[in-house]
């Protein structure tokens, strides 16, 4: 991108974006950003690239487009319990398109300044439209919340509900239909999956009691899959037990559980929780989190289901891989 547009467009759209941090030394402008991490704290780092075509559609509303590209990065700080600080924006556009760039700053300011987190830097290029975002955020040493901390007899829950975001997309793709719903409900699915929300005063709760958590962006049985197998150990899910939004509550319970189990993009935590911290959970989340099954010392993930029992589920084939 030429100088002078590249110049302009951090200028109009990106330098004023946040409110300034006290922590931060030197924020945009020079070639590096100069951050003050606070004491006995660890930075958390995490880092996510939406491609046009591929993480969104092409007629996406910039404003949602904008609030998503930071939720998802928001999302994994609050998977490791950490407080949002900083981050950074690399951005590749086709062309200088003014109304996309102030639907996209507008909704990329509105979820910035409601976590607190500062535009600190950034990189602007020309190409087929890409978003990064690196998320920075600050957590007590030895508190972060990992994927390998499950031990058998955990509980294990998460917030929200699932499967919303899943239900929208495939509605979208066309491949799925149901009288059940109204214009309403599709649009309040619709809302999941471009307005997500990230969980990130719950993680921060969950820090000290939590064992393992991780952000449901590839579907339930493929992010819970990487805590068991990170923490050496197996889940059973209670099927029964799963969070079903009054939207998709709509549709069959069949087709809402595999939605909940298999789809991606809710942006909901999954996380265990020892037994005996259970009132505490209660304390601290009351309820806004659910109880879904166990954690269990056989490796695997299995399931019980009212009307067939017991049985395994095949997680190899959950989740969403780029290089399938
Ligand atoms: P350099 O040539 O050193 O990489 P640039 O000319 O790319 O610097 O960027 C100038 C300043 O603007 C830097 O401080 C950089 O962090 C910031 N910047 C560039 N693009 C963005 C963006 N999309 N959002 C926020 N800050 C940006
Ligand atoms: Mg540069």
């Amino acid at each position: 991108m030429s100088d002078q547009s590249e110049f302009s467009i951090i200028q109009q759209y990106f330098e004023q974006l946040t409110s300034q941090r006290e922590d931060v030394e030197l924020g945009i402008g020079d070639d590096c950003a100069l951050l003050r991490c606070p004491e006995d704290h660890v930075t958390a780092v995490s880092i996510d690239t939406l491609v046009e075509n591929i993480h969104f559609f092409a007629d996406v509303d910039p404003v949602t487009l904008g609030h998503k590209s930071l939720a998802v990065s928001l999302s994994d700080l609050a998977a490791m319990g950490a407080t949002p600080a900083w981050f950074t924006l690399a951005l590749t556009l086709p062309k200088v398109d003014e109304k996309w760039l102030k639907g996209f700053s507008t909704g990329l300011a509105d979820i910035a300044k409601q976590h607190n987190i500062q535009l600190v830097g950034g990189d602007t290029t020309r190409g087929p439209l890409t978003i990064s975002i690196q998320a920075h955020g600050h957590v007590k040493a030895h508190k972060a919340i990992k994927r390998s901390g499950a031990q058998a007899g955990d509980l294990i829950y998460v917030t929200g509900t699932l499967g919303d975001a899943g239900a929208a997309l495939q509605l979208r793709l066309n491949q799925w239909h149901d009288d059940n719903l109204s214009r309403q409900d599709q649009q309040y699915l619709q809302q999941r999956l471009e307005m997500p929300t990230p969980r990130v005063e719950q993680g921060q709760l969950l820090s000290g009691i939590a064992s393992a958590a991780i952000d449901i962006s590839d579907g339930l049985l493929a992010d819970l899959g990487h805590i068991t197998r990170q923490s050496g150990v197996g889940a059973r899910l209670d099927l029964a037990k799963l969070p079903i939004s009054k939207a998709l509550g709509k549709v069959n319970r069949t087709m809402a559980e595999s939605l909940a189990l298999e789809s991606g993009d809710d942006y909901e935590l999954c996380f265990t929780v020892p037994p005996h911290y259970f009132s505490e959970l209660g304390a601290r989340l009351a309820d806004q989190c659910t109880q879904i099954g166990v954690i269990t010392e056989q490796a695997g993930l299995s399931y019980i289901d009212e009307n067939h029992g017991f049985l395994d589920l095949n997680i190899s084939k959950a989740g969403y891989d780029h290089f399938k």
